[in-house]
């Protein structure tokens, strides 16, 4: 099964599809955390993609399609996965059908309104080393800006910053809420009110999940 999440950046696609995918076993696949390795790493792809990256827009769909490819193929991806930031325009939603046959699909669109998002995201602290995610109000750290998981300095991502931040909402309403009625229309949609707490999000998804036919490889289990 294929489990797609869309929302505006900051609409707490990662931290949902963390829960996903602890409900289902399914791997969360973050292309935006694929980028950001490719650029860790100074590979050739990451120095073509990063200064997009930079800048708000959208990294070169043949760049984004080619990491995609290689971690799909991977065996935890096998029964199932959960894209977050993929597909990101109506381009990568077509080449996600060739890429990967017909698997049972869902899509749960995030809804948020803009001044959580804003909020969320310039709050929003990560470790250069693990890769964990704070938030200065939501999910401080036990010592300040110091990674509760590894004692990493944590910094602010480049493309959190107030101009950056405003030009990803604008790529986010050219580019990517058109995929809203693509999938409207296939009717895998589901919408979500993301303005609450993680489990308020994640609440409506799992009941969705839990009903997909058998066969389609979810098992949304209770965490222990
Ligand atoms: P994210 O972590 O999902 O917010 O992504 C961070 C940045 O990576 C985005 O602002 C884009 O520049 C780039 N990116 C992530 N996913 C895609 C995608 N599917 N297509 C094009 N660019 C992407």
């Amino acid at each position: 099964m294929r489990v797609i999440l869309l929302g505006a950046p900051g609409s707490g696609k990662g931290t949902v599809g963390d829960r996903v995918s602890e409900a289902t076993g399914f791997p969360r696949i973050s292309t935006g955390d694929l980028l950001r390795d490719a650029v860790r790493k100074d590979t050739p792809l990451g120095r073509r993609a990063k200064d997009q990256m930079g800048r708000g827009g959208l990294v070169d769909d043949a760049l984004v399609l080619e990491l995609l490819g290689e971690r799909l193929a991977a065996a935890d991806a096998r029964d199932g996965y959960i894209l977050d930031g993929y597909p990101r325009n109506l381009d990568q939603a077509r080449c996600l059908e060739g890429l990967d046959g017909k698997r049972a699909e869902v899509v749960f669109l995030i809804e948020t309104g803009e001044d959580v998002v804003v909020e969320r995201l310039s709050g929003r602290r990560v470790c250069p080393n693990c890769g964990a995610v704070y938030n200065l109000v939501t999910k401080k750290t036990r010592r300040e800006g110091i990674c509760d998981v590894c004692g990493a300095h944590l910094v602010q991502r480049e493309d959190d910053r107030p101009e950056v931040i405003r030009e990803r909402m604008r790529t986010y309403r050219t580019q990517t809420e058109p995929l809203v009625a693509y999938y409207q229309a296939k009717g895998d949609l589901h919408k979500v009110d993301g303005n609450g707490s993680v489990e308020e999000t994640f609440s409506p998804i799992k009941s969705v999940l839990a009903r997909m036919p058998a066969g389609s490889g979810r098992v949304p289990r209770e965490r222990s």
